[in-house]
């Protein structure tokens, strides 16, 4: 069997992978790298999925391409493999193994598998016309099957649900948002941004249901109707079901390294295994402002990561110190969130909730964790920075001074 040899392997083409390739040619004009993706695909982004991609036949699949189309193929010393699942990580002899067999062997290997959609434990999850979003096929398949669609549903208040109600909006469908927690977006919003969204999305014709479990997804040869719990019963032709991530942690399980929810790292994104690195959607990390562990599903954090992840293979030796913050539009809001959010005990409203501009500071413990950024992208800078030194309330109001003055909510979530 012939092993290919390569300086690094990337396993995981997504923007993590693309990101750790740009890092390491910062630092190494020469080395060999392989690039190899299960999908197949390039490296593409996945923010417009569910939000612009999603809203015309017309969107071509290569304007999602993080690099231009055919600039793999240009680069001399770098080989995109797509179609090709690794199967094994052999962090002893540094080797990977597709499942068609292959073999790549690097001095320094990235794990950048991303995640999957999770499923739904109920009956019926798989039938036509039930779907996850996760790959530009999942969105093309869903934007076909909107185009026939009457009664949509769409299982989980979060950042899918909400992202493809309001563009569903748009395509003059009437969706149904399910979620079991009492108010929408709730891991990510402190309760007043919640119900600000919630009461926006009403008015623009999203429905929710809030409070109910779905039991199971029933039809004949189709999705027709989505049980809940309760016994009752939703007519729908198109079910969408976000309810999160499952990281893709397998090989490196399988492999040996330290993996809790996700691959762990190092503040260098080094695994537990010498020489093995991770980046992105599938890596656990020490938080640069929070300390602890924790996994991050965004794509500043990916593309920041990555590249750092990507000059450490090469010999840097650099903190990952990126405050990570995501974005999201929905209708016409742009929302830009730093931090930590959805646990606040207090927060501060800055501005009025609606469609003009907003920032909410989020307390913690006496201390501000987080910001809400509402069609105010020119606080991004000044946030990030807060965010970075993490005042104290008192400090945090000296700092706002008459902004400070503006809505103080107790939450009650502390
Ligand atoms: C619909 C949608 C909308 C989003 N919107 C936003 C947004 O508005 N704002 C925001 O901040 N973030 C958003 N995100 C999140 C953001 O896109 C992700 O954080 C980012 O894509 C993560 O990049 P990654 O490279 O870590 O993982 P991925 O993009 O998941 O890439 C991992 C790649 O590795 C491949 N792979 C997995 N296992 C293997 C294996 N064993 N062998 C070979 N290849 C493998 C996968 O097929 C995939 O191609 C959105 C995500 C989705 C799905």
């Amino acid at each position: 069997m012939s092993i290919h040899e390569f300086d690094y392997v990337i396993v995981g083409g997504g923007l993590a992978g693309s990101a750790a390739v740009d890092g390491i040619r910062e630092m190494d004009e020469d080395g060999t790298i392989a690039l190899l993706t299960e999908e197949e695909t390039p490296p593409y982004h996945r923010p417009p999925l569910s939000k612009e991609y999603m809203q015309t036949t017309e969107a071509p699949r290569d304007l999602l391409y993080v690099k231009p189309s055919g600039w793999f193929e240009d680069q001399a010393g770098i080989e995109l493999v797509t179609g090709a699942r690794v199967e094994r990580l052999d962090p002893t002899r540094l080797v990977v193994a597709t499942e068609d067999g292959e073999v790549y062997s690097g001095r320094r290997i990235l794990v950048s598998t991303g995640g999957r959609a999770r499923a739904l434990p109920v009956e019926g999850f798989g039938l036509p016309g039930t779907y996850t979003l996760r790959t530009a096929e999942d969105a093309e398949a869903i934007r076909e099957a909107a185009t026939g669609a009457h009664r949509v549903a769409l299982v989980g208040a979060g950042f899918i649900g909400m992202e493809l109600a309001a563009t569903l909006r748009k395509l003059d469908l009437d969706p149904i948002v399910v979620d079991l927690e009492e108010r929408v977006w709730g891991s990510v919003f402190p309760a007043p941004v919640s119900s600000f969204l919630q009461h926006y999305f009403e008015g623009r014709g999203v429905r929710f249901l809030l409070g109910s479990a779905v039991a199971a997804f029933d039809g004949a040869k189709r999705v027709e109707r989505v049980v809940l719990a309760d016994g009752d019963e939703l007519v729908a032709d198109l079910v969408v079901v976000g309810v999160g991530l499952q990281p893709n942690d397998q090989i490196a399980r399988e492999g040996g390294l330290a993996v809790t929810d996700g691959v762990v790292v190092d503040s260098y994104c080094e695994t537990t295994a010498g020489h093995i690195y991770s980046a992105g959607d599938v890596t656990c990390y020490p938080d640069p402002v929070f300390g602890d562990l924790v996994r991050t599903e965004h794509w500043d954090h990916a593309r920041a990561q990555g590249r750092i992840a990507g000059r450490n293979m090469a010999g840097a030796r650099e903190p990952y110190e990126h405050v990570p913050y995501f974005f999201t539009h929905v209708f016409d809001l742009s929302i830009n969130v730093f931090g930590r959010t959805g646990g606040a005990d207090r927060t501060i409203v800055s501005g009025e909730l609606g469609s003009g501009r907003s920032v909410v500071y989020c307390v913690t413990e006496g201390r501000l964790s987080g910001a809400v950024l509402i069609n105010a992208n020119d606080a991004m800078d000044e946030c990030r920075e807060l965010i970075r030194e993490r005042p104290t309330m008192d400090e945090l109001l000296d700092r706002l001074g008459p902004e400070g003055s503006a809505e103080m909510v107790n939450t009650g979530a502390g």
